[in-house]
């Protein structure tokens, strides 16, 4: 009965860990989740009351399909004097989460077979994305040893007369790296000089640490912005996840093309969540927002020192925005530890969450088969609590934990006491 395009489309592998940690904990075992996109803060009091206005005011219908102008003008406004990429309120389109600007992106800029060029290691859904845009994904692998960042050489050697779109997503989601001005000009260069589109996400633009400067695609020059859609949202910088609000910037026939798109499919975003995304950046609590990145970064800390300390582990690169750490367990690998060969990071997460409660993703899906991501976005006290689980777990003998039989529902595990399965 399923399409081709469907049946191949496996399920984000994020969420089937975040889901399956979430069980895990509904059914009372005691696993410290690190495997999520979100951070734990609550949506801002400015945006919750805008929401709540909207409503107590009726705003309840459909709106214009790329938004409301006042919130098209804000982000324009933000655009400009916050990221230094000077946008207009036409140049801008809202939509239903960063996830759907870049879905109609990629649909409008693509032709079948376009080629689009993503360095691995990849957020999961970017090459799905481009396939059901019926482009064809060119995977650029990265090394740690060059910072899990491209080249301007190594992005030329991958373009070809299908080449379209050059793909960056600084800061990065699953590594944390985060290009600088000179980097990102190096590759406009040879995007531009190519002529091809730059789709930039943006996403976790406002999340950088430690004297790391944030650069805007969009803010290196006309020219550059001219041929670039640059993506961004409320979900990660303002903890609105739930509210499905994200924007994409770019020319105005760009936009017009996402807008007559965006008419087809789901129409324009929420009214309120528009509503509410508009109150926190007319009222954008730039203190709380501080607070936020300094307690963020405090996690960031805790996390590469802990790592440090943990033999077998290896922190690939020193994570400087976003909020993930991208550890290498290849040094973990080993015989029967934990009751069964450890040669992969699929094998390692699982076998950490089953021995020690601890949920991570592995890096498969990321295109980094030897890694595993790890989301700093619980507590400092959780944070340490699962970086003293991950040291038991890799100083355990081999052989010396779960059992086949430990598995069994409701049979507590003799080392953990952990009575749930994994399904
Ligand atoms: N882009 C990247 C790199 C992400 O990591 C995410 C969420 O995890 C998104 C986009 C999607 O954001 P939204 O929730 O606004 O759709």
């Amino acid at each position: 009965m399923l399409s081709r395009r469907a049946a191949q489309l496996p399920p984000s592998s994020t969420a089937a860990l975040d889901t399956r940690a979430k069980q895990l904990a509904e059914d009372g075992v005691d696993v410290i989740n690190l495997t999520g996109g979100e951070v734990d803060f609550p949506t801002p009091r400015e945006a919750c009351e805008g929401g709540a206005a909207a409503i107590a005011r009726g705003l309840t219908r459909y709106t214009a399909v790329a938004g409301i102008s006042p919130l098209r003008q804000a982000v324009a406004a933000r655009l400009t004097h916050v990221w230094n990429a000077p946008y207009t309120g036409e140049e801008i389109i809202i939509t239903n989460g960063a996830k759907q600007a870049l879905a109609n992106a990629f649909a409008t800029l693509l032709d079948p077979g376009d080629e689009v060029i993503i360095q691995a290691p990849y957020w999961v859904s970017f090459p799905h994305m481009v396939t059901l845009a019926g482009g064809t994904p060119v995977v650029l692998p990265t090394e740690a040893g060059t910072g899990f960042k491209m080249t301007p050489r190594a992005v030329a050697e991958q373009i070809t007369p299908r080449t379209k779109v050059l793909l960056i997503n600084s800061p990065s989601n699953p590594t944390g790296v985060v290009y600088d001005r000179a980097e990102l000009a190096a590759l406009a260069d040879v995007a531009l000089g190519a002529g091809l589109t730059i789709v930039s996400d943006e996403i976790y633009g406002d999340l950088v640490y430690d004297g790391a400067e944030f650069v805007s695609v969009a803010s290196l020059g006309r020219e550059v912005r001219e041929r670039t859609v640059t993506v961004g949202g409320w979900s990660k910088t303002f903890a609105m996840t739930g509210w499905r609000v994200g924007f994409a910037a770019a020319p105005p026939p760009v936009i017009a093309a996402m807008a007559a798109l965006q008419g087809h499919t789901t129409s324009a975003a929420s009214s309120i969540s528009q509503h509410a995304a508009l109150t926190v950046l007319r009222e954008e609590p730039v203190a709380e927002l501080r607070r936020r990145r300094s307690a963020l970064d405090e996690r960031r800390r805790i996390l590469r020192d802990g790592l440090a300390a943990l033999p077998g582990l290896r922190l690939a690169v020193e994570p400087q925005g976003a909020f993930f750490a991208f550890v290498d367990v290849a040094g973990a690998y080993g015989p029967s530890r934990h009751g069964q060969e450890i040669d992969s990071a699929a094998a390692f997460a699982e076998r950490l969450l089953r021995a020690a409660r601890v949920a991570v993703v592995p890096g498969a899906d990321f295109g980094a088969p030897h890694h595993i991501r790890i989301s700093y976005v619980a507590s400092p006290e959780a944070l340490g609590e699962a970086l003293e689980r991950i040291r038991d777990f890799l100083s355990a003998a081999p052989d010396s934990t779960v059992t086949t039989a430990s598995r069994q529902p409701s049979a507590a595990h003799p080392d953990t006491g952990w009575k749930g399965t994994v399904p």
